[in-house]
């Protein structure tokens, strides 16, 4: 399979996570963590995902969801929403 997204191998600087820097298409580099988990995408309540094209995704693990007749996606989810230091995080948006 071929992978289209710009992906480089890093670390959280707040918690030393192995994480991956992915390009999304808006051209931000932008935190995830490794493994890629399966997930739905849903319009409110999600957290930010990039999925391998390196769109954006509101989205949820199928393991929280029980909906039927969506598709569900390959994903990686942005390392703040499980970061033990996502405030840093925010802070530094600031
Ligand atoms: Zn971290």
């Amino acid at each position: 399979m071929r992978m289209e997204t710009d992906l480089k191998e890093g670390r959280c600087k707040s918690c030393n996570e192995p994480i991956f820097w992915i390009k999304t298409k808006k051209g931000n580099w932008l935190p995830v963590n490794r493994r890629p988990m399966e997930v739905y995408p849903v319009q409110k309540g999600g957290h930010t995902f990039v999925l391998v094209d390196g769109s954006t995704e509101q989205a949820l693990p199928v393991e929280r969801m029980r909906y039927d007749g969506i598709d569900s996606v390959v994903a990686f989810e942005a390392h703040f929403a499980t970061c033990p230091f996502a405030d840093d995080f925010r802070k530094k948006k600031r």
